[in-house]
């Protein structure tokens, strides 16, 4: 199987169309295909995926950080740093829970890869994400902790 470069997808022949698609397609691969297809293992996998995404775009910086994220639409981040270690990670208007009702369960795992894939390449370190809220158990933003290592 080819692995594909950033560069490569970026491509986009779609005069009529343009390059977005709504987001409710988005969020049916997302938390419907995606998860069904995987199953349990779909929170891991779909981390496992963001981090790789995060990797592959990089950011410099926190303000790259920000941009990035901003540019693809994920999210809206406000970044708290709490020591050299302890980042946490605020998500307004999340691509995948923003408006989601109450469920009980967080499932943004994706979003948490790219933050922790990100954050990986401003710093120069592992990073491990973990979503803390969510719109899905009664937040109006997602919340990411990230521990750096
Ligand atoms: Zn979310």
């Amino acid at each position: 199987m080819k692995e594909y470069t950033v560069e490569e997808i970026k491509n986009i022949v779609r005069p009529r169309l343009g390059e977005y698609v709504p987001l409710e397609l988005f969020r049916i691969l997302r938390i419907i295909g995606m998860r069904e297809i995987l199953g349990e293992s779909s929170g891991a996998a779909l981390y496992m995926i963001g981090k790789k995404v995060g990797n592959m775009l990089g950011a410099d910086n926190l303000d790259d950080f920000k941009n990035r994220i901003m540019e693809l639409k994920i999210g809206i981040p406000e970044i708290e740093v709490v020591d050299e270690d302890h980042i946490i990670v605020k998500l307004y208007e999340c691509i995948t829970c923003a408006g989601f009702s109450y469920t009980g369960e967080m499932f943004c795992d994706m979003e948490s890869g790219i933050i922790a894939g990100l954050l990986e390449k401003v710093y120069g370190k592992r990073a491990k994400s973990t979503q803390k809220k969510s719109w899905s158990v009664g937040f109006n933003y997602c919340e990411f902790h990230v521990l750096l290592f």
